[in-house]
Parts: C-alpha cells; structure tokens; sequence
C-alpha cells in the first residue's frame, strides 16, 4: 500500500498511511490515508509524503526537430503534412501544426516530379528547417527522412522497398510507385 519514493501516482492514489507519514505539498489525509492531490512522482522527505506534480507543458516545434506526419496533399511544388508527432518527444504538441515540403527540400539531387516522391497518405518523417507559429517548413534530403510507410494507389496495400532505389513494391497488385523512401522504412 505504501509508496516509494520515485512512484508514479495519480490524483485519489493511496500514497501512504497516516500513521506513518504527514501530509506534505500536494498530498492530504483522508480517513487514515495519504493520498495524491495530483497526476505526478511521490517524494518522501523523513516522515513527510508529497507529490511532485508532473507537468505537461505541450510542446512546441523548434528548427531541428524531426516529425513524423502524413501527406495530405500534393499540389504544384509542395507536399502538405498534416504533423502528427515530434520523434524526440512523447510529448503533445502545443498547435496542430501543418506542415510543406517544398520540391527543393526532397532530394539532394534534382527531382522533377514531386508526385515520384510523396503521394497523399505517405507517413513520412521530416526535419523542421522553418517555423512561422503553427506553420512549418519541412526538409526530407537526409537518408533517414523521407517515406515511412506508404499505400500502393491502386489497391492501398502497404508497399515495401522494391530492388531498384526509390522505389516501392505492392506484392498484392505487383505495381510499383517511385518514393523519397527513408531509411527507416517500416515493413
Ligand atoms: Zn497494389
């Protein structure tokens, strides 16, 4: 019934019993027992029980981060991202977020169709080069960025890396699609 030091509690959780604790910050005693006010870690100091609240501070994207997100839509030089994680955070994030990737920031090379690098629905992953509030710039040149899972468009199969670079492969259909495919490909 007692808590350690360290354990994660939520609001009500029994954290200790009266006649071996106080209650501390965050923690009050009811009917014999200690229990947490808030969501967050015990922290016992002597005979005193209390609660480090766990804050959820909502993220907020920064140049640099590497997302993940889903294309929604292929028009003229970009591709739009609907943003749906940060990789380097479990944490939410602040805005919903839209994401582009203009044709330039795809390959290192010259890509003349931005069609044979996303197609709507791709999960890709991307690196923030620009932020302007809820907006973002996306830059997918590095081997580990790109496609990470993507439909085949005839029959919406999960596709796998075919033999020939930068290409897909539907084993139900036998199409295959041109991608920027990252390294981190999930198949
Ligand atoms: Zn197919």
């Amino acid at each position: 019934m007692n808590n350690e030091q360290g354990d994660f509690v939520m609001p009500g959780d029994v954290v200790g019993v009266s006649e071996q604790y106080l209650p501390n910050k965050w923690t009050y005693e009811e009917e014999g027992f200690i229990k947490a006010a808030v969501m967050g870690n015990v922290s016992i100091e002597q005979h005193k029980i209390a609660i480090v609240p766990k804050t959820t501070t909502p993220l907020t994207l920064e140049v640099g981060d590497t997302i993940t997100g889903q294309i929604t839509n292929v028009i003229g030089q970009r591709a739009l991202v609907d943003i749906q994680t940060s990789i380097d955070s479990s944490r939410e994030l602040a805005l919903p977020y839209s994401g582009a990737i203009h044709i330039s920031q795809i390959n290192k090379g010259y890509l003349e169709r931005l069609n044979d690098a996303f197609r709507i629905g791709d999960i890709v992953e991307g690196k923030v080069v620009k932020v302007i509030n809820d907006s973002i710039d996306l830059n997918t040149e590095s081997s580990e960025h790109g496609v990470i899972k993507a439909m085949c468009t005839q029959c919406r199969h999960f596709m796998i890396p075919s033999k020939t670079v930068g290409t897909l492969y539907c084993e139900n259909c036998n199409r295959k699609e041109k991608r920027k495919i990252s390294s981190n490909y999930e198949y």
